[in-house]
């Protein structure tokens, strides 16, 4: 059986796309290798995101041009964003790329590695119009037992001034409602417990009368569900319908992703996110008021064009005020065919270094103080992972990470662990002896 093995780069869209691929290239006969060296098709899913992402691919490719010589049977693909944004580009600078596809045209990658068999040249598909949800359900590798990834829209109709997604993916596009719910009902007649809805801006999602909280509504009610998730979500399509469903709907887990990138309003204006702090701010106290124990983790870039201390300082404020369960800093990195790269990239690395430092330790030290307090309480955790031999990981409905001693036959199941010590990162816990019984007097998380 011919062999495959993917690399992927990015965020879970793209691991996802990558589970796609997996399971279209198993349907057509391969098996997936543990290694590049051990295999016949090596495809490179890339992000775009940031300038780092994409050197990576060069990097990689390059690894792999020494093994093609070696091996001349080799093919290797690259797909995703980096090849939809730099295209033929891709081949120009890194020849040894048998398959160019972009994120909409990943189903088409197993039609493609036949071609570029059969007739010695480079294939490329990266047409923004083709369907990228007609891969069925049945076909995906998912590469978690427990969480499985749907991503119910593609693209992004927003202008970000540092983002690429919208020239990568293209304009929004939602998949039916029905189709997503026929394919939540598999996963769960297949045994996930745990499904995560996916899209650039999830809560955009429309598909006619079904806004994205009449989706969470019909997705919440497929039997056997047990946990529901969704991400990325935009601030400025937060409504209090989707505060009513994350309330209401016991299986939709209180955590929230979303994304500020700064809290001045000198640089959100510049970035073209479309709301103010003070708007996000309220969008907070909406989701907060109606759904009080929410977990909230943001994105923040530092170091954007113009980024004064004063600015910085704003930011820091702004996550005191908010009090994020994670945060995820990033230093602003120019990215071609973006409009913030006609802007001036004036503060020098060494700078934006500092402040994505600053900014970590300052909330490594808030969710270190936060998680402290949890220690002697309780969790549900679904296990989700074998962290080492004897030790399991999971999720609370949080989204915190609890590890603890249990063996394998934990994974899937949702359990009751008290929680002995805290880092910033993550929890350490235990099955309590009175687990068995029933009793517990601790509080519940
Ligand atoms: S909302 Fe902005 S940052 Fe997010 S994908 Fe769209 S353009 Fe990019």
């Amino acid at each position: 059986m011919p062999k495959f093995f993917l690399q992927t780069f990015g965020c879970q869209m793209n691991v996802n796309d990558s589970e796609k691929v997996a399971g279209l290239l198993m349907a057509d006969g391969y098996e997936r290798a543990a290694r590049a060296e051990e295999a016949d098709f090596v495809f490179i899913n890339t992000c775009a995101v940031r300038e780092k992402a994409a050197e990576k691919l060069y990097h990689a490719v390059g690894r792999l041009k020494g093994l093609k010589r070696r091996r001349p049977g080799l093919r290797i693909g690259v797909g995703g964003c980096v090849a939809q944004l730099h295209g033929a580009a891709v081949l120009r600078r890194a020849p040894a790329v048998d398959v160019l596809v972009g994120p909409r045209n990943l189903a088409r990658v197993p039609a493609l590695l036949r071609r570029v068999r059969a007739e010695p040249r480079s294939m490329i598909d990266l047409d923004r119009r083709a369907d990228s949800f007609d891969v069925p359900s049945s076909a995906v590798a998912h590469s978690s037992p427990v969480r499985a990834y749907v991503t119910v829209m593609e693209g992004c109709n927003h202008v970000c001034s540092f983002c690429v997604v919208p020239r990568t993916r293209g304009p929004e596009a939602c998949r039916p409602a029905r189709h997503v719910v026929a394919e939540v009902a598999s996963l769960v007649a297949r045994g996930f417990p745990e499904v995560m809805l996916l899209g650039q801006t999830v809560n955009a999602y429309r598909d006619g009368d079904v806004d994205f909280a009449g989706l969470l509504r019909l997705v919440h009610d497929v039997p056997g569900l047990e946990r529901l998730r969704f991400t990325t979500s935009h601030p400025g399509h937060v409504t209090p319908r989707l505060a009513d469903a994350l309330r209401d709907l016991p299986r939709v887990c209180p955590y929230l992703h979303l994304p500020v990138q700064s809290g001045s309003d000198r640089i959100l204006a510049s970035m073209r996110r479309g709301y103010t702090r003070r708007q996000y701010v309220e969008t907070v106290a909406l989701l907060r008021g109606r759904v009080g124990d929410l977990a909230l983790s943001s994105d923040v870039i530092v170091g954007y064009p113009g980024e004064a201390e004063a600015d910085f300082q704003a930011t820091m404020d702004l996550v005191d005020e908010v009090g994020f369960e994670g945060l995820f800093v990033f230093a602003y990195s120019p990215r071609p065919g973006t409009t913030a790269f006609r802007l001036r990239d004036d503060l020098p690395e060494e700078e934006k270094r500092r402040r994505v430092a600053v900014l970590n330790g300052h909330q490594q030290r808030l969710q270190q103080r936060r998680n402290a307090a949890r220690v002697g309480s309780r969790a549900q955790v679904l296990v989700d992972a074998i962290a080492g031999p004897g030790r399991v990981a999971g999720r609370t409905p949080h989204f915190r990470i609890v590890h603890f001693a249990g063996s394998g036959e934990l994974l899937g199941r949702t359990v009751e662990v008290e929680i002995t010590a805290a880092g910033p990162n993550s929890l350490t816990g235990r099955l309590p002896i009175d687990s068995l019984t029933g009793a517990s007097s601790a509080p519940i998380l």
